[in-house]
């Protein structure tokens, strides 16, 4: 009989610490999860899901526009911003009694409230001790406001989607995964967007090109973007903020909207109390075995700042429920990591882009394609699709696959797989590709590379 209350003490219920507990229950330790929210974490409740669905909604405006290429004659659409954020809720409370089911069922003792650490074995959570072989702290990121003054005027992505109404005028400040996504949506669903970021291009760490082609594509699209810009102060007055640009100019809309990284979520918790040491962004350390300085305190996911991605959290938890109740000790390769940015049109990539495959592997050669999608040969739409595919010389081994367009996200997904594999560019060359689509273009790259 285990001296300790339970094997494994998750604290948070997101997608790494669901999983892991889940996991861990089915290999047979007693496991309990403690949350202070609805379940699902950030992915569920304030991230993927519900940005997922706003991108779908946002998305329709196009639809109506183009069906007019084919045929459709269209009134002009209503949009109801209400209707749409109340399915939205609708379909993540679903979600939440299917998180809250799947951890009663697997046997995990669930508890509301707030944990914090109280030495390397015990967690305090509304005024009870427990303790624990092992504690996994896996309570993800917030995001961050910047420090300027009238940063309190702003909201955050968590506030995007709860809003009253639809803003006729958005401001959103960053050039990361979520400034982009956001800006699509609002520009999308009618609202008038302007994106400020610091950066010649937004998202920086994607492939330079597909950056570029995706800058184009956004503002084609209406976005304004302000780019080599920065944001000094914001201020209120009249109903609307006005942004002070470090130009000298400024801009105002009804609502601004920060998207400047995730902070990781470590404080409060006690991990002082416990000897945990945390780097300087405040994230947990960790090793290959996501154990902190303290070995029974381990970590995954958002809080450990390194990859914010719900599938890394996911994987990270199997490996560490593998590692701790199946004997099998399990690392996680984190390269080839394929994400989508769900801009409007999709960048997806997966590898490295061409400015690292150089860096790393000296000769490498370089295909690319940019052409108008078959869809709006009959819409009018002046859109590029852009796809590109890097190659290792020496051993003709793709290493890395990026591009913009429509669905780029489920394309790259199926090349993820192969460059996980180690395909290599023959592979993709004697593929037959699947006509008419935009992905068959990845296997039709033939030509002599620049
Ligand atoms: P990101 O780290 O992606 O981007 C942050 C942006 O803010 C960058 O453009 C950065 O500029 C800029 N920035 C940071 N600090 C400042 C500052 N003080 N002043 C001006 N600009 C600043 O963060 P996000 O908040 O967009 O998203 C957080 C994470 O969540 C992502 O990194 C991603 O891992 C995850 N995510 C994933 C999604 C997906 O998979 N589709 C969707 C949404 C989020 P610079 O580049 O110059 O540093």
């Amino acid at each position: 009989m285990s001296r300790y209350d339970f094997d494994l003490f998750v604290i948070g219920a997101g997608s790494g610490g669901v999983r892991a507990a889940r996991v861990s229950a089915r290999l047979g330790a007693r496991v309990a999860i403690a949350e202070m929210a609805q379940p699902g974490g950030t992915c569920v409740n304030a991230g993927c899901v519900p940005k997922k669905l706003l991108y779908y909604g946002s998305t329709f405006a196009e639809a109506f526009r183009d069906a007019n290429g084919y045929g459709w004659d269209v009134l002009p659409p209503q949009f109801n911003w209400n209707r749409l954020i109340q399915h939205k809720d609708r379909e993540i409370l679903r979600l939440n009694q299917i998180y809250t089911k799947l951890m009663v069922d697997a046997g995990i003792v669930i508890l509301y409230g707030k944990a914090v650490l109280t030495g390397p074995h015990s967690v305090l959570i509304n005024g009870k001790s427990y303790t624990a072989e092992h504690i996994l702290i896996a309570t993800g990121a917030t995001p961050v406001l910047p420090n300027i003054p009238g940063a309190n005027f702003s909201i955050t992505s968590n506030e995007a989607f709860h809003l009253p109404q639809l803003p006729e005028k958005i401001i959103i400040i960053g050039g990361g995964y979520i400034a982009v996504e956001f800006a699509g949506i609002f520009n999308g669903l009618g609202a008038q967007t302007t994106l400020i970021h610091r950066g010649d291009l937004p998202l920086r760490g994607f492939d330079e090109e597909a950056r570029e082609v995706l800058a184009q594509e956004i503002s084609k699209k209406g976005v304004q973007l302000l780019l080599n810009t920065e944001v000094t102060a914001i201020e209120s007055a009249g109903g609307q903020l006005n942004v002070q640009l470090n130009n000298g100019k400024s801009e105002s809309a009804g609502l601004v909207l920060c998207a400047l990284g995730r902070r990781p979520n470590t404080e409060s918790l006690g991990l002082e109390t416990a000897g945990v040491l945390l780097d300087k962004e405040g994230a947990i350390i960790i090793n290959r075995a996501f154990q902190s300085n303290i070995p029974s305190i381990l970590a995954l996911g958002d809080v450990t700042n390194r990859l914010q991605l719900t599938p890394v959290a996911i994987t990270e938890a199997m490996a560490l429920a593998s590692t701790l109740f199946a004997n099998q000790p399990t690392e996680v390769d984190y390269a080839n990591v394929a994400s989508c940015v769900f801009s409007q049109p999709n960048l997806a990539s997966v590898g490295l882009t061409e400015v690292q495959a150089r860096e790393h592997y000296g000769e490498v050669n370089v295909f690319r394609n940019s052409f108008r999608p078959m869809k709006h040969t009959m819409t009018g739409i002046n859109e590029k699709t852009f796809m590109k595919l890097i190659v290792d010389k020496a051993t003709d081994r793709v290493i890395g696959a990026h591009m913009v367009g429509a669905e780029a996200g489920e394309i790259i997904q199926g090349i993820a797989i192969a460059i996980n594999a180690g395909v290599t560019k023959s592979g993709f060359d004697s593929t037959i590709g699947i006509h008419p689509t935009a992905a068959e273009e990845f296997v039709t790259m033939k030509m002599v590379p620049r």
